[in-house]
């Protein structure tokens, strides 16, 4: 199925660039916030996803983070850094990402939606007609709701790596993951 597809993949959020999406003319990117740039429990976005940001900004390339949590979580999360956001966005439901694409000055056909699941993030881009782009998620939640999701993803991630063989393999896992392993020890 296409809307579980994404059209591209990437090892972390910060492998993505600017000059990717300005090669095909994306204006608008909209962002999930939890297990795409942040873990959950990381109420403040870090230097490096800052620095990162500002990349886009430079580039011309507006910003939004589209998340299905809360108003609290997404308005902290965001209190430093001042971009467009809609939170309890209902992804994959495209209603809010329309609206967020539209705030941003774009369009649906020229917007890029990035996250870290398919049958939300990837589907909202897809029911959209944006270009969706997934990233192995940092840090799930052991949760059975989460576990289970992660289990209907194997089949389509599967078909993504056999059609796909030189793109990132979002089964591989996120470097990130790792870098907080190491300071948890
Ligand atoms: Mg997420």
């Amino acid at each position: 199925m296409a809307f579980f597809q994404p059209d591209a993949t990437f090892r972390a959020y910060y492998d993505l660039t600017p000059a990717y999406l300005t090669a095909r003319g994306i204006t608008v990117l909209l962002l999930d916030i939890d297990n795409t740039l942040a873990p959950y429990e990381q109420p403040l976005p870090d230097e490096r996803l800052r620095t990162w940001l500002a990349g886009f900004s430079e580039a011309g390339i507006a910003v939004g983070f589209l998340s299905n949590n809360h108003g609290e979580r997404v308005t902290l999360f965001n209190s430093e850094l001042g971009l467009s956001y809609l939170c309890n966005a209902h992804k994959p439901l495209p209603r809010k990402a329309k609206k967020l694409i539209k705030t941003l000055g774009g369009k649906p056909k020229t917007a890029a939606l990035m996250g870290d699941q398919i049958f939300t993030d990837v589907c909202c881009a897809k029911l959209c007609g944006a270009h969706a782009i997934l990233v192995p998620p940092i840090w799930d939640r052991r949760d059975g709701l989460t576990r289970f999701k992660r289990k209907l993803e194997r089949g389509p991630l599967r078909r993504y790596a056999k059609k796909h063989p030189d793109a990132p393999d979002v089964r591989a896992g996120n470097p990130i993951t790792e870098e907080i392993r190491e300071k948890m020890k």
